[in-house]
């Protein structure tokens, strides 16, 4: 990947691999020692890319996106917002080329309902004081990135297909990268959770909420909290609400 266009944004230092086993895994490290502010791990591969909780990610060679920014919190009140950072960067990247995204809450781009990229937060601890926030984003760019049916439990998409048209890798990822620089000095804002909410998937319909092995009732998608928690009204109109973590959301069939 030729990633040099990359360096006229304001980030911090970049740390590329052609291959690597996850690149949240190698930001996480680099994290603890001497990462400046918004330095980014990049891959062209990742041979043990991770959902939430040990999923899998598929990341293969030259066809998709899989990249890890190093925020550090100093000065952010929302440190949950962020997940809904990286949604509105990846989201805003789709709407620039002219695909209409939506984000499945907490952690997916769909393009016509199809997952074409996801989003996996994790955060650095000293004490109990996060030093550093990971954000790392896998999107599928190219037909190839999209993995096999029989590998997913929803199906999936590329930005290309979607498209029906070419799409440049780097051209992406840097759209990215400014889309999350623009966005980020906002994300304590009304006009964030905003933004962020009108793009939510599913929205009145009625979903299914799966918390680690158990499926709760489920309920209507209402929008969000300010601390971008999901807000849901129950059968017997009760509203509750569910925060990021493992959480699925499935639409009703
Ligand atoms: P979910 O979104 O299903 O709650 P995660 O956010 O943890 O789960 O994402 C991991 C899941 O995404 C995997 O279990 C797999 O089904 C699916 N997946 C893995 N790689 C890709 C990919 N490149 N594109 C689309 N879906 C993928």
């Amino acid at each position: 990947m030729n990633i040099k266009s990359l360096n006229k944004l304001p980030i911090g230092e970049i740390r590329y691999f052609d291959t690597i086993g996850s690149t949240n895994d190698a930001a996480l490290v680099w994290a603890t020692e001497d990462a400046p502010n918004l330095s980014i791990v990049i891959a062209d591969e990742q041979t043990a890319g991770r959902g939430r909780l040990d999923r899998k990610w598929f990341t293969p060679k030259g066809s998709a996106l899989a990249f890890s920014v190093i925020l550090h919190p100093a000065g952010i009140t929302h440190l949950s917002r962020t997940v809904g950072l990286a949604a509105l960067s990846i989201a805003d990247a789709c709407s620039q080329l002219g695909l209409s995204p939506q984000i499945k809450w907490p952690n997916d781009i769909l393009l016509n309902g199809k997952k074409t990229a996801g989003i996996l937060i994790e955060a650095v601890w000293a004490g109990d004081q996060i030093t550093a926030i990971v954000i790392g984003m896998g999107i599928n760019i190219f037909k190839e990135s999209v993995p096999p049916a029989e590998e997913l439990k929803f199906p999936a998409t590329s930005i290309e297909n979607e498209l029906g048209s070419p799409v440049e890798r780097e051209q992406f990822l840097k759209d990215v990268l400014s889309n999350l620089l623009k966005r980020l000095p906002e994300i304590e804002t009304a006009a964030f959770l905003a933004s962020w909410e009108s793009q939510l998937a599913y929205k009145q319909q009625f979903v299914q909420v799966i918390t680690g092995a158990n499926q709760t009732p489920g309920g209507i998608l209402l929008g969000l909290e300010s601390d971008g928690g999901l807000r849901l009204r129950d059968e017997n109109g009760k509203q509750f609400t569910v925060h990021y973590g493992d959480v699925s959301l499935r639409p009703m069939a």
